[in-house]
Order: C-alpha cells, then sequence, then structure tokens
C-alpha cells in the first residue's frame, strides 16, 4: 500500500486504490466501475476512517495545487483545494496576512480544510475555517459543477463544510484571509494545578488573546489531576525583531515501528520534564508563528512512535456547564486509569460563533482531545465508555478524527446526519460514514 494512503492514526489499515486529479477542468477520472465507492482524497492528516474508502478508490486532490488569485488588498485568496496550509502561509505571511483558522498542523490541504471545517486555538474569536471560505466549486460524479456561497447553492454549501468529502471534490476555494504585521507571535504559559484554574484563565484569556490552549498532564498523580500548561498568544505587534524564518524539521521517525515507543513511563517523564520546564519560562516570548501554532509539526511523522498497530485521537466537546465540567473531570479520571495509555490532553473553550456547516464538530462548549494506542478490543471498549460519558453530558465526539464510533453514538452526537445523507454524491462513501450510517 502506498504510504500516502494512510490515515494519521494508521489504523484502520486497508489497502487501498487511489486516482490523482491535476486539473481543475478535466472530468473526474476512473468513475466506470458502478460497484466501487470514491472519496476525495487530501493530505491524510486526518486521524481515522473518515479519509479512506474500504474496496473503493481514493481520488487524491494533492495535485490540484495551484494558487489561482490573491488581491493583496483584501486578503481575498482564491486558489485550488489541494494546496497546502503550509503552502499558503509562506505566501501570504511575508505579505503581512495569515490564515483566519490554523489547526495543529500546517500540513492540510484546503479541500481537507473545508470538508472537516477545521478549527484552531482562536475559536472563541473566529469561529471554524468555513466561517473565513466565501465560496468553492464542487465537481459530483455525474459531471454536475456546482458553485456554492451563502448566497449560491446555499445548501450545498452547507453540507460541504464539515460534510467529510461526500458532497463531491472541492476543486477551488475561496478564502478570506487576516491581517498581521510580522511572523512573530507574543506568547505566554501559565502553569495552573487544576480544572478550576484552567476555566479561569481561559474565562479571563479569551478577552485579551485571540488565541488560547491548555496541555493536561494525563499522568499526572491523583491529587495533581487536572494539572496543564495553559499557552495564550496574539499574533505580535508591528516593529518586532524576529527573523521571518522559522527553524525547519528537526527530526523524521523514518519507518513504522514495529511496536510502541510511546508508554507510561516514558510518556511520564517526558511530560513531567516539560511540565517543570515550563515553570522556569513564565512570561510573554516572542516566538515565530511556527513553533507556537504547529508544535508537532517539528517531528515528521510523529504518529510513527506509536508502531504498527496505531493510536486513536478522542476528541468530544460538551457544553460549558457545571454537568460539562463534571463529564471532562469523569473523561480525564478515566484516561488516568491503568487500562488507558493517554499521556497528554489539549483542552479548550470553543466559543458562540456558528459554523455554517450543518454538520460540524465545534459547538459552544469544552472541547478535550486525548490519543490513545491502539490495544485491540480493551481500547474499543474503554472509548465506547467515553462515547457514554459525553452522550450523557449532551455532547458530541469528532467523526473527522474517529475511527471507531457506533452507528448509535453518531446518531446521537449528529441527530440531523440524514441532510449529509441526501446530499451526499451517490458514488462517494468513506469507511467512517458506512460504519454510522449503515450499521
Ligand atoms: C498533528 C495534527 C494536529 C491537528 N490539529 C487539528 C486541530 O487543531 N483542529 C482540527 O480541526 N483538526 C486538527 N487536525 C486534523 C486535521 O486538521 C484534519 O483532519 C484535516 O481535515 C486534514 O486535512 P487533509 O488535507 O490531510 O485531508 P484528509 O485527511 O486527506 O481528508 C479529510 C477529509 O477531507 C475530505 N477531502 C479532502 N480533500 C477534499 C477535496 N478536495 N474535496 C472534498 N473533500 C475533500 C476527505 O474525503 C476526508 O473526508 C490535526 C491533525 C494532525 C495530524
Amino acid at each position: 500500500m502506498p504510504h500516502r494512503y494512510h490515515p494519521w492514526g494508521r489504523y484502520p489499515r486497508w489497502p487501498q486504490a487511489a486516482v490523482r486529479l491535476n486539473w481543475r477542468d478535466s472530468a473526474l477520472p476512473c468513475l466506470s466501475d458502478p460497484t466501487r465507492n470514491y472519496l476525495p482524497f487530501g493530505n491524510g492528516r486526518s486521524y481515522g476512517d473518515s479519509c479512506l474508502t474500504p474496496g473503493g478508490v481514493l481520488l487524491d486532490a494533492r495535485g490540484l495545487d495551484r494558487f489561482m488569485a490573491f488581491d493583496p488588498a483584501t486578503g481575498i485568496l482564491r486558489c485550488e483545494a489541494g494546496v497546502l496550509l503550509s503552502e499558503i502561509l509562506a505566501q501570504v505571511v511575508p505579505r503581512g496576512w495569515f490564515l483566519p483558522v490554523v489547526p495543529g498542523t500546517q500540513f492540510v490541504t484546503v479541500g481537507g480544510a473545508i470538508a472537516n471545517d477545521i478549527h484552531g486555538k482562536n475559536h472563541h474569536r473566529a469561529g471554524t475555517f468555513g466561517c473565513h471560505v466565501r465560496c468553492f466549486e464542487i465537481l459530483r460524479s455525474d459531471g454536475q459543477r456546482l458553485r456554492c456561497s451563502p448566497a449560491a447553492n446555499p445548501e450545498w454549501f452547507r453540507a460541504t463544510i464539515g460534510g467529510l468529502g461526500l458532497t463531491g471534490v472541492i476543486l477551488w476555494a475561496e478564502i478570506a484571509l487576516k491581517r498581521i504585521s510580522n511572523a512573530a507571535t507574543t506568547v505566554e504559559v501559565i502553569r495552573f494545578p487544576a480544572l478550576a484554574k484552567f476555566f479561569e484563565l481561559s474565562a479571563e484569556s479569551d478577552r485579551d488573546f485571540e488565541y488560547t490552549v491548555a496541555w493536561i498532564d494525563c499522568m499526572a498523580p491523583g491529587n495533581q489531576r487536572g494539572r496543564g500548561l495553559f499557552m495564550r498568544a496574539n499574533h505580535a505587534p508591528a516593529g518586532g525583531c524576529l527573523s521571518p524564518k522559522a527553524k525547519k524539521h528537526r527530526v523524521s521517525i523514518p519507518v513504522d515501528l514495529p511496536v510502541a515507543v510511546i508508554n507510561r513511563w516514558s510518556a511520564r517523564v517526558f511530560d513531567s520534564l516539560h511540565y517543570h520546564q515550563k515553570l522556569n519560562s513564565r512570561g510573554a516570548a516572542v516566538v515565530h508563528y511556527e513553533p507556537f501554532f504547529f508544535p508537532l509539526d517539528g517531528i515528521g511523522y510523529w504518529n510513527r512512535l506509536y508502531g504498527r498497530r496505531g493510536f486513536f485521537q478522542y476528541q468530544c466537546v460538551v457544553r460549558h456547564t457545571e454537568e460539562g465540567r463534571t463529564a471532562i473531570e469523569d473523561i480525564l479520571q478515566c484516561a488516568a486509569g491503568g487500562q488507558s495509555d493517554s499521556f497528554f490532553g489539549v483542552l479548550k473553550v470553543f466559543g458562540n460563533r456558528p459554523s455554517p456547516g450543518r454538520l460540524s464538530f465545534p459547538r459552544p462548549g469544552i472541547t478535550l482531545a486525548l490519543d490513545f494506542l491502539n490495544r485491540g478490543k480493551p481500547t474499543l471498549d474503554f472509548l465506547e465508555r467515553l462515547d457514554q460519558i459525553v452522550a450523557a453530558a449532551g455532547g458530541a465526539v469528532n467523526p473527522s478524527k474517529d475511527a471507531r464510533m457506533s452507528a448509535a453514538s453518531f446518531k446521537r452526537f449528529y441527530p440531523n446526519w440524514e441532510i449529509l445523507e441526501n446530499l451526499r454524491d451517490p458514488r462517494f462513501s468513506s469507511g467512517l460514514w458506512q460504519r454510522v450510517t449503515q450499521e
């Protein structure tokens, strides 16, 4: 199997055929076999089976990699859907512009960012990526081309944003960028001893800081559970003296390791060192945007550290209520128990700006993301238990990072899923969609 067509969590591992799309004006190739499913593929940074189609053919959109138009006065960018966010940033940051929303890696395509309606550390201000998409064009398997915006084909616009690649291939998109003065960010890192303090810091910081996020130490002993590092940042004002260049990848994991080298003990040492090191670095620092926004991009293919069996990323959102906070505490308590392998979590409070996407995961509330080593059935059973906690708190689990959610849970989290099913291209499907709609 070509390496490129794995999901980032390395699970599931299906043989996967693919054809590459290179021209936005061409018809979709190879749709002649009516028995096979198809699915657009971006850069495989989705963690699970939402970016695979078992027994089907991936339509690899990375070849749609052209910039089409940019207005340096308004920051409106039009580009093909296979362009990476890293490629956009490399072009626009030196011209004083930045993407309105970025995820924790810059190696995702514009098409993938729209299809999963990604969120970033500024959700409390900017909402999702989809909030900044002005229009795009999709190509359906019957050859139909639909130009979509809030005014033109609005239902298709709303179903495609967060539509998990199922409504058609996004060929190009127009995005509204945001002004910045330079490539620097001013970042503060604050240690907090417990979850209650996280919520205080978040409420206080969301007023003055564009970017806020926390890392939770899942290995902390019981009396320190919920401790972590709170990061808050803004783009630096004009006049900074930071070099516009960031350091490139320092290390890369060259091959899949046969077994996971991440385990509770190595992670405990790492986390503890990291936590205490940050104690000495309080106060604001001026850093290049790359290490702040994309810390894990500094280790190429870090997902291989989890070994051949791969891992799951579990991301949920619950309402920002007492009940929701208790659910987050319960999940962290489960994650700290002997049956799981989660070393640190990412915690953030989402804001109220609604996404145009019909099925988008981000919504007002508290979101927590945790990585779990895949140990087979015990891990699957454990994650199912977490789903029950989230469901009881009226929350939802992120399908774009999922590889095992049951149909019952999905339909509970996304009761309006049939809106997407009705607009889905009949030739398009994914592992995720088959699992959560056909069981
Ligand atoms: C280290 C890391 C950090 C991350 N941090 C965040 C984060 O902070 N916030 C967040 O929201 N996500 C985050 N993610 C997840 C990632 O941003 C999303 O999964 C993203 O959508 C991946 O984009 P991709 O180009 O790799 O697309 P793929 O993973 O290849 O595909 C994703 C989906 O997009 C569809 N798709 C791709 N291209 C097209 C197209 N041209 N037309 C139609 N559909 C298409 C696919 O069918 C699939 O359903 C992170 C991932 C990693 C590995």
